[in-house]
């Protein structure tokens, strides 16, 4: 059975000592609600992995990276890899983001390589893949997100796909307010799925997290979350306040 799940990405937000106080108030947030039907993951800054793992230690509330190199070790300056992100006691990364594929020119086959190295150092990964606007207008959408996922993802064996969490974030709803309406992401998640399980079988798609993403928040959350294939969100903005977020955590 497939987990649900709601998972922020904080981006380029907070210092180490506001997202320290952010994971804080999530994390106590999180320990005193009681029958919560979702995981609850925050996805931060490089810089703010260690401090924040010290905080989430021992609760429930587990940790993302928002990308990691392309490439293993060595000479490149800058760059975090998906082994350093793991030895922070990071469970998760976030890859393929669209902000990351529009301003570094992230491509499928680029993130086929991040994808194998973070599930070689023990990480989760969280997928991000999702349209543009003139794609959506254009009606191309399904073979675009199709492409995004089966070039990234579909070398990957059964048993890796047990680390795999999609994430369909739309760009024309990230940080616009426009959410896709739960129809709409319905329709893109089941697609996703039976792709999954065209190449991989029924169980292994039905065992698949699918999240939304684009603009979530408190008040869409519940009709979005009620659909059969949405298994939960990826949050920017809203992940940003406790109580905000929480407010997502909830709706399930
Ligand atoms: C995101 O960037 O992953 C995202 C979903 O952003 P927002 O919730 O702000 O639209």
């Amino acid at each position: 059975m497939r987990k649900n799940i709601v998972a922020g990405n904080w981006k380029m937000n907070t210092t180490v000592p506001e997202g320290v106080k952010l994971a804080q108030e999530v994390n106590e947030a999180v320990a005193a609600a009681c029958d919560l039907k979702c995981d609850v993951v925050v996805g931060v800054p490089f810089t703010h992995l260690t401090a924040v793992k010290a905080v989430l230690e021992g609760g429930k509330v587990g940790l993302a990276a928002e990308n990691c190199a392309v490439k293993a070790s060595g000479a490149y300056t800058g760059e975090v890899s998906a082994a350093m992100v793991a030895s922070t006691g990071a469970q998760y990364v976030i890859l393929g983001h669209s902000e990351r594929r529009e301003y570094f020119c992230e491509t499928n086959e680029m993130l086929k390589e991040k994808v194998d190295l973070a599930l070689a150092n023990g990480l989760k990964v969280i997928f991000c893949c999702g349209e543009s606007l003139e794609l959506r207008e254009a009606g191309n959408y399904a073979d675009f997100i199709a492409t995004q996922v089966s070039e990234s993802l579909f070398h990957l064996t059964e048993e890796q796909w047990a680390n795999i969490v999609i994430a369909y974030e739309p760009i024309w709803a990230i940080g616009t307010g426009k959410t896709a309406t739960s129809e709409q992401a319905q329709e893109v998640h089941a697609m996703i799925r039976a792709l999954i399980a065209g190449k991989y079988g029924d169980k292994l798609a039905n065992d698949t997290t699918i999240l939304y993403g684009g603009s979530c928040k408190p008040s869409n959350a519940p009709e979005l979350f009620a659909k059969p294939d949405i298994d939960g969100g990826l949050i920017g903005g809203a992940s940003l306040k406790a109580a905000d977020f929480m407010g997502i955590v909830t709706a399930f």
